[in-house]
């Protein structure tokens, strides 16, 4: 979500602008809306055990690979206790 809107993980939200933030919104509803039709992420399952087909552009096994955008080497930050992988010229702070 924060790729498709090109926002660094580790923006603060209170700073984002309005057009940030619509952009945001739009990636969230785009990418929820894939990952539902697809049951959820892969390797999980959806509510009614239908396995989940859903891989993030950005993940895992990106880190390191040359970003779909630009082709900068995708990058990890531990936020919050989590992983999150972005592009470091595609998603300013
Ligand atoms: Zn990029």
């Amino acid at each position: 979500m924060l790729f498709l809107s090109g926002i660094h993980p580790k923006r603060k939200a209170s700073l984002l602008t309005k057009e940030e933030k619509t952009a945001l919104f739009k990636a969230c509803k785009s990418v929820m809306e894939e990952a539902i039709a697809k049951h959820g992420r892969l390797a999980e399952s959806d509510l009614f055990d239908k396995p989940g087909n859903y891989v993030p552009i950005l993940n895992k096994e990106t880190l390191g690979a040359p970003c779909p955008n630009c082709g900068t080497p995708i990058e990890k930050a531990a936020i919050a206790g989590s992983a999150s992988y972005f592009c470091p010229k595609c998603q300013k702070i």
